[in-house]
C-alpha cells in the first residue's frame, strides 16, 4: 500500500488536469467504476497503482488524449479498443452507421465494405446490428487491422472479414450492397492539426491533400466498380465540405444525392446511389 488515498491521488491530480480526465484514468488504474470512487475516497492506492496514475496524469498534462492513455473509447454503445495507430472514435460518426444501416434494413445479408476502417468502430457497429450482413473492413495500416480485429473478437462480430489494401487496389472483383467510409478529410494546412488531442493521432487517418478532398475524390471515383446497381456509398467528412462531396458525387453519376446533418446540426456525411449503369447515364 502507498501512503495514498484515491481522494488525495484525485485532489492532487485535478491541479494538472482538467478533473473529469482525472476521474476517468484513476478508475482506469484501480479498475473500478466512477461510483466506487465516489464511495471509497479514502481506500489507499497500492503502490504500483500510484505510480502508474503519476505517470498518466503526467502525460495528459503533456497533451495524450485519454483514450490513447485508457486504450479505450466508447462508440455506437460498445466499448473499442484502441491504440494510437488508430483514430479514435468520434460520436457525430455515429451518424455514419445509422444511415448505413437504415440503407441495409430490408436486406440483411447485405454486403457492405467499410473503406479506412482504423478501429473497426463502423464495421463492427454495422455487424453487430445486422448479424446477417457480411462486412468487409479494409485499411492500408496493418496495425490498424490488428486493433479492428481484436475489436470484432472482443465484441462477438464473427461476420467481419479484414484486408489490407490501399483503399480499392487490394480487392477482387467482388461488389457491395453498400460501401461506406470515414476517410481522412482534413486539409494539409489546417491549424486544427496543431490542436489537442489530433496532434497524436495518425496522419493518415486525418490528412487528404491541400483540399482534404483527396481520399473523398478516390472513393467516390472509384466505388462504381465495387457497387451493386442502386447500392449505396456513404461517406463522412469535413464540417464544410457537404457541397463538395455532393458535387463529386453528382459528377460521378451518382443518383438520390443527400447530406445528412449530424448532432451539432453540421452536415457531416454524404452519399448516393448508381441506379443506372455507366452505359445508360
Ligand atoms: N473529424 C476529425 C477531426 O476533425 C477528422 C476525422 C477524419 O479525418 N476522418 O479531427
Amino acid at each position: 500500500m502507498s501512503a495514498v488515498t484515491l481522494g488525495e491521488a484525485f485532489r492532487t491530480a485535478r491541479t494538472r488536469i482538467h478533473s473529469t480526465d482525472a476521474g476517468v484514468l484513476l478508475c482506469h488504474v484501480i479498475g473500478r467504476d466512477p461510483a466506487y470512487l465516489i464511495a471509497h475516497p479514502d481506500m489507499r492506492l497500492r503502490a504500483d497503482e500510484h505510480e502508474s496514475f503519476a505517470s498518466l496524469v503526467e502525460r495528459r498534462a503533456q497533451g495524450e488524449p485519454v483514450a490513447y492513455l485508457t486504450g479505450e473509447r466508447e462508440f455506437y454503445g460498445r466499448a473499442f479498443k484502441i491504440s494510437p495507430a488508430v483514430l479514435i472514435p468520434r460520436p457525430e460518426t455515429e451518424l455514419l452507421v445509422d444511415l448505413a444501416l437504415e440503407r441495409i434494413q430490408r436486406s440483411p445479408s447485405a454486403r457492405v465494405l467499410d473503406m479506412g476502417t482504423g478501429s473497426g468502430c463502423v464495421a463492427v457497429a454495422i455487424a453487430s446490428e445486422r448479424s446477417h450482413a457480411k462486412v468487409l473492413a479494409l485499411d492500408q495500416s496493418l496495425e490498424a487491422l490488428a486493433v479492428a480485429r481484436r475489436n470484432a473478437v472482443r465484441l462477438g462480430a464473427g461476420n467481419v472479414a479484414f484486408l489490407q489494401s490501399d483503399w480499392f487496389d487490394g480487392l477482387g472483383p467482388e461488389r457491395f450492397d453498400l460501401i461506406v467510409s470515414n476517410p481522412p478529410y482534413v486539409a494539409s494546412g489546417d491549424p486544427h492539426l496543431q490542436e489537442g488531442d489530433v496532434r497524436f493521432e495518425p496522419r493518415n487517418a486525418l490528412e487528404a491533400g491541400g483540399d482534404g478532398l483527396n481520399a473523398i475524390r478516390r472513393i467516390v471515383s472509384g466505388a462504381e466498380r465495387y457497387l451493386v446497381l442502386a447500392g449505396w456509398l456513404l461517406f463522412e467528412h469535413g464540417y464544410d465540405q457537404a457541397m463538395s462531396a455532393r458535387k463529386l458525387l453528382q459528377a460521378a453519376g451518382y443518383q438520390d444525392v443527400f447530406s445528412a446533418r449530424d448532432l451539432a446540426g453540421i452536415e457531416r456525411v454524404s452519399g448516393g446511389r448508381l441506379t443506372m449503369a455507366a452505359s445508360d447515364r
